[in-house]
């Protein structure tokens, strides 16, 4: 399995395994780059088509809804289009499998698996997972936070995003995506998991995330406070400075050979 891996970052897989077969509490934050091997493209891409003149900011921002509601809307409609058929990728099953093995092996080992990402991929792969900027496939009123649960309209082979927007049924106003926008506050309870699981680790995790926007990025520097080792796996460099160990390559690669060297008692061999 780690044929296709350098032996330097072979090396690292192991020494990373070692360290988290016995580590009692592992806190994993993931960011887009964890789906970009589904076919999401991450924010730090180039916008494409339609949108590659707008600014990912002014489109998910409460100003930008304020502004230009319709062109928001279109913009998490074309969203939802774009991620409703992919699928998860090998590390997103990795890390459901990590959480399975550590039910089913009665392992004292706590594993808190975070999430910057709006997508589902966790959940589909079968994981127990905390969404700290919310959820791409639900709703809510833009004033009085009523969830807006009306299925989205499909026909046979398609779904049916539509553009138009849409009102709340109890005060009229627009319903809004349910995201957390840039200058808004992060849920109560997703942050109080992701800070308790932060500060009481013994190895923090951050898989492909850039580490740019906080709170979430200073979760690593709460683990580095309080002790932590520090892992990073992303196959470009980023603003964590607090990294102890970087396996530099792609997380759908990284994860089940990662995996692999964690569940069994051996560590994982080069063949
Ligand atoms: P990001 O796009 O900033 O960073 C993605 C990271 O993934 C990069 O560091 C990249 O090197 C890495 N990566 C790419 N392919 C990878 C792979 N195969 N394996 C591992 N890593 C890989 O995404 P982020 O860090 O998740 O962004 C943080 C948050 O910023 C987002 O959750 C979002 O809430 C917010 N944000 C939103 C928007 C928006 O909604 N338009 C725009 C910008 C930021
Ligand atoms: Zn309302």
């Amino acid at each position: 399995m780690l044929a296709e891996l350098s032996a330097k970052l072979c090396a690292q897989i192991q020494g990373a395994a070692t360290i988290l077969r016995t580590a009692q509490r592992v806190c994993i934050l993931t960011g887009a780059g964890v789906s970009a091997e589904s076919g999401i493209p991450t924010f730090r891409d180039k916008q494409t088509g339609l949108w590659a003149h707008y600014n990912a900011e002014d489109l998910a921002s409460i100003d930008g809804f304020a502004r230009e509601p319709e062109l928001v809307w279109a913009w998490y409609q074309w969203r939802r289009e774009l991620v409703h058929d992919k699928t998860p990728n090998p590390a997103h099953y990795a890390l459901a499998r990590w959480q399975e093995h550590i039910t089913l092996s009665h392992s004292a080992q706590q594993l808190t698996l975070i999430t910057q990402n709006v997508d589902d991929l966790h959940e589909q792969a079968g994981s127990t997972v905390t969404h700290l900027h919310g959820h791409l496939n639900r709703n809510r009123c833009s004033q009085c936070d009523t969830p807006y649960n009306a299925p989205i309209v499909s026909t046979a082979h398609q779904v049916d995003f539509g553009v138009a927007l849409l009102n709340c049924d109890h005060c009229g106003s627009y319903i809004r995506p349910d995201i957390v926008w840039f200058g808004e506050a992060l849920p109560v309870d997703a942050w109080q998991t992701a800070e308790d699981a932060a500060a009481n680790c013994d190895v923090f995790i951050s898989i492909g995330t850039s580490s740019m926007v906080y709170p979430a990025a200073g979760l690593a520097h709460l683990a580095q406070q309080n002790g932590a080792t520090l892992i990073e796996i992303n196959p470009n460099p980023t603003s964590n400075t607090v990294v102890d160990i970087t396996l530099a390559a792609a997380a759908g690669v990284v994860m089940p050979a990662l995996l692999q060297g964690i569940i069994t008692s051996s560590p994982p061999s080069k063949d």
